[in-house]
């Protein structure tokens, strides 16, 4: 089972170049100097990103960082899995954040290889390395948008626990109900793992309309219309998402959330800027 200590990490995803490369390697310094428990770093549905993230995860590896590869089985075949896997127990890596993924479009039907869903993708893992990875899932306290309805969808998170999950991240969402909802209809079922809350900092509004539009969080109305009202002040909307972000994790930490793990975007300023003002340990400069 997981740790009993709440658990702090970071999200990040494979730079397309070598220019991002190397502006990651610094964000990645200093994200690491606060202590996180752990960085994941995102795949790519269909392995679009396949070698991008193996570079990242390598070099993360190097640097001696907890690494947690994101593993997303759509599109790809058993061997190409097993594969995968072999590449990073290779390397020592002990975690892997296992999902589904979403096929780029373009990948039709036909194009969905050996899995369908992280529940069977949970199955092969724990079939072929037994206890070897330390397994989290994808949680989706607003429900998944491609869920035929919420009962299902818990369902299908209990099939992923059943599998072989040791703990779970949740999509981002804006409304602590949602969250706490969530976690009371897991132990309802008897689902005991951690369910860390997916922290999304605000920086920019109408990259988060978009996004959010497509993974089905909700952006209340109350926040959607103030972010609107700023136009493009960053400097307000960054304020404003700090200040509403900060007290969600603050909200979310004393209901219990067994830690939080930070959507970075890459950038290390506001998932730091969070860090130090919930006062979790680390030192944390110049910001
Ligand atoms: C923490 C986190 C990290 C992520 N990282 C990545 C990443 O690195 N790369 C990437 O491509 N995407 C990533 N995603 C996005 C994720 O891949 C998508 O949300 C995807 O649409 C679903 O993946 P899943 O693992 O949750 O799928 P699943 O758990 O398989 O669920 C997908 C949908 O199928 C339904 N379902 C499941 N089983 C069944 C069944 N037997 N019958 C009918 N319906 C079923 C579920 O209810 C849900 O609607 C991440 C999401 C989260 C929350």
């Amino acid at each position: 089972m997981s740790e009993i200590q709440p658990t702090f990490s970071f999200e990040l995803f494979p730079p397309k170049t070598p220019e991002g490369m190397e502006k990651l390697k610094a964000q990645v310094e200093l994200l690491n100097a606060v202590g996180p428990r752990y960085f994941s770093c995102t795949y790519g549905a269909g392995g679009s990103t396949r070698e991008r993230t193996f570079e990242t995860v390598a070099w993360l590896r190097g640097q001696g960082i907890d690494t947690a590869p994101h593993l997303a089985c759509v599109g790809s075949s058993r061997g190409e899995v097993a594969e995968i896997l072999a590449h990073y127990r290779d390397q020592g890596i002990r975690r892997v954040v296992a999902l589904r993924g979403d096929l780029p479009s373009g990948m039709g039907a036909g194009a969905t290889g050996d899995f369908r869903y992280a529940n069977e993708l949970v199955a092969f893992i724990r079939a072929e390395h037994g206890d070897w990875f330390h397994i989290e899932v994808a949680a989706y306290p607003e429900f998944h948008p491609q869920a035929l309805n919420a009962t299902k969808d818990l369902e299908n998170f209990r099939r992923k626990v059943e599998a072989g999950a040791d703990a779970a991240i949740t999509q981002y969402f804006y409304n602590a109900d949602a969250y706490f909802a969530f976690v009371d209809a897991c132990a309802g079922m008897g689902l005991d793992l951690p369910v860390v809350p997916g922290i999304m900092p605000i920086t920019n509004f109408m990259q988060l309309a978009r996004f959010s539009d497509g993974c089905g969080t909700e952006i209340p109305r109350w926040m959607r219309r103030r972010l609107e009202a700023m136009g493009d002040d960053l400097e307000s909307i960054r304020a404003f998402g700090h200040q509403v972000v900060l007290d969600l994790c603050r909200r979310l930490l004393a209901g219990g959330a067994p830690g939080l793990h930070f959507y970075t975007m890459n950038q290390s300023g506001p998932s730091l800027r969070l860090w130090r003002d919930l006062g979790l340990p680390g030192a944390v400069d110049g910001l």
